[in-house]
């Protein structure tokens, strides 16, 4: 977690002096900023770049942490919060009984599944295995044992130890990974799990999506202006508007932290996502070898084809879903997913660091 923040950290800096170099000193157009550290496990950052006054910015930061708090709450698979069901209560009851719970809760499972049907569809119209990788909502069973192999064991001196999850324990829990278990019902509000040992992990497509509704809530309310701002949650970008009228430059991490050079490329964008998957952040290590977050539901291991896989496109769901997705996949179907999508680009940085990109995307050239 520790290292998420500081790449969410990062980020922001990076956002910071960018923009420092060309934004003028009067009160009006004064880069503003705020953070939270409680939300989704991650860095959160809203900032105004902006012509803006401190009461616009004031009340859309508090819109954005009021938002932020609730989806958070909501989404959350570990831990309980009083008064209301979310996902782990869901979870809870798999098996069990269905749970009522939020409009929120139904939309964003409603939106996981539409996606690995949108998927899945693709594949049943000819490109062989097009979808095989597809981020599939309801694989908590096999993430949880990557999650705990994660968190290692903490011995009394201190030091943590890493064990990767049996194998066996991983095939007995693909066998419970069904999207088909994850039973909506609209009329209801109610949401059941069928199958005890199946549970739901939001975590490819939370933070895109909950930036999508923070961004269209601050949209739509004409009390609020919003052009110019960037809403960054642990390195899903949601840029709003302009700067000033012209485009923000958004360094992508370089995955490769030993060779000096902190970005891959610089991207010109404005009124898009720009969401990065990547195998640097989230990972532990075992006899020398790196097991990353991102697991390919075809082998039950980490995704081996990339470093990292960045996309730019306006719906930041989209954007957060698709990057995990496209990093499950070899480059020619990934490549090939791509540019059949309309408003959407992808660069790669593959494993020996070669870098591929859509013809669109918006990379600054060296
Ligand atoms: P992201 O950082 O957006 O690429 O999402 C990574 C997170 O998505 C992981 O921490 C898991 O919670 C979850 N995840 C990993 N692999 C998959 C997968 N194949 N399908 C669905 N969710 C996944
Ligand atoms: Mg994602």
């Amino acid at each position: 977690m520790k290292k998420t923040v500081a790449a969410g950290l990062l980020l922001s800096i990076l956002l910071l002096l960018f923009t420092s170099c060309d934004i003028g000193t009067t009160p009006d157009n004064k880069p503003r900023s705020e953070t939270w550290y409680e939300y989704f496990a991650t860095v959160c950052t809203v900032q105004s770049f902006g012509e803006d006054t401190d009461e616009n910015f004031s009340a859309v930061s508090s819109r954005v942490k009021t938002m932020l708090s609730e989806y958070h709450a909501l989404y959350d698979v570990y831990h309980e919060y009083s008064g209301i069901n979310n996902l782990k209560t869901v979870n809870d009851k798999a098996g069990i009984e269905p749970v009522k719970v939020d409009a929120r809760i139904i939309e964003l499972l409603k939106y996981g599944i539409e996606l690995y049907d949108r998927f899945a569809a693709l594949d049943k119209e000819g490109d062989t295995d097009l979808a095989k990788g597809a981020v599939n909502i309801a694989m908590g069973s096999v993430l949880k044992l990557w999650h705990t192999a994660r968190a290692g064991v903490r011995a009394e001196d201190g030091t943590v130890s890493y064990t990767l999850p049996e194998a066996e324990a991983l095939m007995l829990a693909a066998t419970h990974t069904d999207i088909s278990s994850i039973v909506i019902d609209e009329q209801a509000s109610t949401v059941f799990i069928t199958d005890s040992e199946t549970s739901i992990d939001v975590g490819a497509i939370a933070k895109g999506y909950t930036a999508e509704r923070i961004a269209e809530a601050l949209m739509a309310d004409s009390s609020l202006s919003t052009d110019g701002y960037v809403l960054n949650l642990g390195g899903n970008i949601r840029l709003i508007g302009t700067k000033g009228g012209e485009d923000w430059r958004i360094g992508i991490t370089n995955p490769d932290k030993t060779s000096g050079e902190p970005y891959v490329k610089t991207v010109e964008a404005s009124n898009t996502s720009i969401v990065t998957s990547g195998d640097y952040e989230r990972y532990f290590t075992v006899d020398g070898v790196k097991y990353h977050h991102i697991i390919d539901p075809d082998t039950l291991m980490p995704a081996t084809y990339f470093h990292s896989v960045t996309v730019v496109t306006e719906d930041s769901a989209l954007a957060d879903a698709l990057s995990t997705l496209l990093f499950t996949l070899h480059i020619n179907k990934a490549y090939a997913l791509v540019t059949s999508l309309e408003g959407v680009e992808a660069m790669w940085v593959g494993t020996n660091g070669t870098l591929t990109a859509t013809p669109g995307f918006p990379a600054v050239e060296d």
